[in-house]
């Protein structure tokens, strides 16, 4: 017998209370309605049961009825899918055996050898599923951030055969446009099948079908049962042709669901409504009382979530499940242990409430670096919200925050609790709070920050592994001695100022009460920014800070400091200052410009928001007379003058590097950030890729090298060069891949070679060199390359300097790097650097794995004593032509400003060295 195809054709004709007529419209039924009313016309009970039997029978007797045997078909599941169907508006409905099993039969769907399009934050066992589909039937998976549309776009192929949505994700409830994802891909690529699996919202609150997505699957594990008593997955469509194959699909591997699952099943989707409004109600009011607290909360029904609009838009209702830090994880330990209501548990949807930490539970099974590279916070509880009396369960969550001391009482008479004072935290939080108590057991508020910080970060240059990385293959990137610096002065008129030298040397002040300090309360101390940007902020300062005459370049660099300023900005202080920034590298060639500068604009913003600070560290033990107590004892960049930053202030630096990295490019991979905070060399490998661990690696003992690096001049499209090659794979993945796998081994025998204690140097020259060339000769045939690039690699390989150079970064224009072995003659080098410089190019030469951040230490110390004389290095310099001085002899004191802004870029370096005592990372 053919496999039941439960159509719903009736849904758009339901009986209405009463008939239509010319002076009464026909009213749908409201969805509750539709819950609660089970009714299939075309399968009529013999006895006019009011609830549906369970036909618990494997086979049917005689040969004419409609059912023969219960893996095709059984009246039970029969009407349960009518239903299903029914509430989602679809045309057709299929229950089976779980939500995984509905993922299965919907993607047999997908073509061999063809591709799938899905999210980068899905539910680990779709992961799985996927990775098994990757593994055994040749089909290519991109894991995209499909919460922002335009990521999708360059992999939508004609190859393409799935896109899989999921929204909200778990458990950090970002938000997916799924209407505006599902318009891309009918408009680029037809063919392909938009799915969404629905679990966290179910039909009640979200129908994809109608914002254009072609299959839904919930795991009716959740919402739609209800009751956490039964395994089921449902599966709904408008397409006769998907249905068909998915019916086949169902009655041929027989997961269909049982009947007496059927039943329940049945039973709990009645219910549907009336305990989602319970459950989302209360979601709502423990969503307020943590923001209240001032806990950093996912959810989005909260006026803080950067997508909002978006939810809005697309769904009924903002869900029952939410998920806030706490600022540390062995805290958040102590709160889920010490809740009595709300059971500690996977899963969600059931009418009791669950609290759950996702990284040592659900998610435990992804590595922390992975975890880390999607911006899940250790600490991140999840609360899915029951129907338990909202006060009991606010009262329970309340009491256990408390007996954790994660909240403590106020004194202000509006709230009872307020968050505790983040305590026995990260490293960070705990110096934050170490200093306030200092000064409060002085007496004194926190003084003003006043002095001026001098800083300074560098570029790097990609070795290895460009564009491949994009494919997962590891690209080794490296720090550059070209460095972006920046001054902060104080100012004490309530304005904030930069200056971009660099940048169509922008200047631009701002009164700091004219920000839109409406639409953000900053991150508290000790929390994370969340893995998106406020968009409300972004659009607010570009709309009411931003000066309309600024060029492009400008109006990016002060949006994100701006964004950096407000966000730091938390309940305290608003320093007021000026910041000058200006670097030795060129800028926007690919040589991390811009990370560098995010480098400096966060330590220096860090630093006046009090949120990270310099400990004045020991003097190294000196032999008498090793240094004279004129040598200000600064430290070159390089090697030796590492690790006087302590590591959490790195790391913290890291982290706000990275959010203004986002707020200029959208969706940085984070390498440039690091390599610029940490220095040196590290080898990247992009997450979600099979068999290869995801994250970052420094490389130790990389041993420095000199490069000449030759900047075209020629501007390029990073993102069209990237999706150039992705197009190029999805039209000839055999050729493509086979060039990504020699680009994998040869960054392999790169980091081998660079980290090999034991390799002699005019060993490791050589085989960098061969390898250079290799690399280059792949990244041609990935269409990559330039004839500007070419022009300038056959100039450094021809006689006499003979040297290998490759492109670097995205190619298609910016720069050249070339090796520069030991033995190379000075006259010869600056032969080639003129001639190169004749033809128009840019040339810089560097060596590369030297220091990463710099910052000039505040602290002067006396060399006979060994105690600190305080901060008193660098001094605050008086403002401009104030007052008569030494300073560089020209008769009138300047500033350090003044001076930092007119040196020459070759003086620059030297000066800034000379200011005192360096401490890098
Ligand atoms: N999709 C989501 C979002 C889920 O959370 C789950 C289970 O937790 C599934 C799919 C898989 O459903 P099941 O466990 O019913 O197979």
């Amino acid at each position: 017998m053919a496999p039941s195809i439960s159509t719903n054709k009736s849904v758009h004709d339901l009986p209405t209370p009463e008939p239509e007529s010319p002076v009464r419209s026909r009213k749908p039924y409201k969805f509750s309605t539709l819950c609660a009313t089970v009714e299939n016309p075309n399968l009529k009970d013999q006895y006019g049961a009011s609830s549906v039997p369970i036909y618990q029978t494997a086979t049917f007797k005689g040969m004419a009825g409609e059912y023969d045997y219960t893996r095709s078909g059984n009246p039970t599941r029969s009407h349960l899918e009518n239903h299903l169907a029914k509430i989602y508006s679809a045309s057709h409905g299929f229950a089976v055996s779980s939500g995984m099993a509905a993922l299965d039969i919907i993607t047999r769907l997908v073509r061999p050898n063809s591709t799938i399009i899905a999210g980068d934050d899905l539910y680990g066992g779709t992961n799985r599923l996927l990775n098994y589909l990757r593994n055994n039937n040749g089909v290519t998976v991109h894991h995209v951030d499909t919460t922002n549309p335009s990521s999708i776009i360059p992999y939508l192929t004609p190859e393409v055969s799935m896109v899989l949505l999921e929204s909200p994700t778990n458990p950090l409830l970002k938000i997916v446009d799924i209407a505006k994802v599902s318009a891309q891909v009918k408009e680029r690529a037809p063919d392909a099948v938009v799915v969404v699996d629905n679990t966290m919202m179910s039909p009640y609150l979200q129908r994809p079908l109608e914002h254009g997505a072609d299959i839904v699957y919930d795991s009716a594990t959740k919402y739609l049962s209800g009751h956490h008593d039964l395994m089921a997955g449902v599966v709904v469509c408008n397409r006769d042709d998907l249905a068909k194959q998915m019916a086949f699909m169902i009655n041929s591997v027989g997961n269909g669901l049982s009947p007496f699952d059927s039943f329940l099943l049945l039973r709990g989707v009645k219910t549907l409504a009336i305990r989602m409004d319970r459950q989302q109600t209360s979601a709502r009011l423990v969503a307020e009382m943590l923001h209240g607290f001032g806990f950093n909360v996912f959810y989005p029904g909260l006026d803080s979530h950067p997508d909002r609009d978006i939810h809005e838009r697309i769904a009924d209702g903002t869900g029952a499940v939410l998920s806030f830090t706490t600022g540390d994880k062995g805290l958040s330990e102590k709160i889920v242990a010490g809740t009595r209501l709300w059971g500690i548990s996977v899963s969600f949807g059931c009418v009791n409430s669950l609290i759950s930490m996702p990284c040592v539970m659900s998610h435990a099974s992804i590595d922390p670096a992975t975890r880390a590279a999607r911006g899940l916070p250790e600490d991140l509880i999840r609360l899915c919200v029951g129907i338990e009396d909202s006060e009991d369960l606010l009262d329970d969550l309340e009491h256990a925050l408390f007996e954790a001391g994660a909240i403590e009482l106020s004194t202000s008479t509006e709230q009872r609790y307020v968050r505790a004072k983040p305590r026995a935290m990260d490293p960070i939080s705990r110096a934050v709070e170490k200093l306030a108590e200092d000064l409060s057991s002085i007496g004194t508020k926190r003084p003003k920050e006043n002095r001026e910080w001098l800083v300074s970060a560098p570029g790097k240059v990609i070795l290895f592994g460009e564009h491949a990385v994009v494919h997962g293959v590891t690209a080794l990137a490296a720090s550059v001695d070209l460095r972006c610096y920046s001054i902060t002065t104080p100012r004490h008129d309530g304005k904030v100022s930069v200056h971009l030298i660099d940048v169509d040397d922008f200047r631009f002040e701002w009164k700091l009460e004219d920000l839109p300090w409406d639409l953000t309360d900053g991150v508290a101390p000790g929390e994370l920014h969340s893995d998106t940007l406020d968009q409300k902020v972004i659009d607010g300062i570009l709309k009411r800070s931003i000066p309309d005459t600024a060029s492009s370049k400008a109006k990016n660099a002060s949006l994100a400091f701006l964004y950096l300023y407000m966000m730091l900005t938390h309940g305290g202080e608003r320093p007021s200052f000026n910041l000058s920034a200006r670097a030795t590298l060129p800028i926007g060639a690919g040589l991390g410009s811009s990370a560098s500068f995010s480098v400096c604009i966060a330590t220096s913003l860090l630093l006046l928001h009090q949120r990270i600070s310099i400990p004045p560290i020991p003097e190294p033990s000196r032999s008498p007379g090793a240094r004279s107590s004129t040598d200000p004892g600064h430290v070159h960049v390089s090697h030796q003058g590492r690790r006087a930053i302590p590591p959490e202030v790195a790391e913290e630096v890291n982290r706000w590097a990275f959010v203004s990295e986002k707020v200029l490019h959208g969706t940085p991979s984070g390498v440039d950030n690091s390599v610029s905070v940490f220095g040196g060399a590290l080898a990247y490998t992009k997450s979600g890729f099979v068999g290869k661990k995801g994250g970052m690696e420094p490389i130790q003992g990389f041993k420095s090298l000199k490069f000449l690096l030759t900047d075209s001049k020629v501007p390029r499209d990073t993102k069209a060069l990237v999706a150039g090659v992705a197009a190029r794979k999805a039209k000839n993945p055999e050729t493509i891949n086979t060039i990504l796998d020699a680009i994998q081994s040869i960054s392999d025998e790169a980091r081998r070679a660079l980290a090999d204690p034991e390799l002699e140097r005019a060993d490791l020259l050589a085989a960098l060199s061969a390898l250079i060339n290799e690399n280059h000769a792949h990244l041609v045939k990935l269409g990559v390359s330039h004839s500007s690039l070419e022009a300038i690699r056959a100039k450094t390989a021809s006689e006499p300097h003979k040297l290998s150079t490759k492109l670097t970064g995205a190619g298609g224009g910016g720069c050249a790097v070339t090796l520069l072995p030991d033995y190379l003659e000075q006259a010869n080098l600056e032969k080639l650097v003129s001639s190169l410089e004749e033809d128009g190019y840019g040339t810089y030469l560097t060596s590369v794995g030297g220091s990463g951040l710099g910052i000039l230490s505040p602290y002067n110390r006396d060399p006979e004593s060994h105690l600190d004389d305080g901060p008193v290095t660098p001094p605050e310099t008086p403002a401009l032509g104030d007052s008569p001085g030494t300073e560089d002899g020209a008769g009138l004191y300047r500033s350090h400003r003044a001076v930092f802004e007119s040196k020459s870029p070759a003086d620059l370096v030297e000066w800034m060295e000379s200011r005192g005592r360096w401490l890098y990372v």
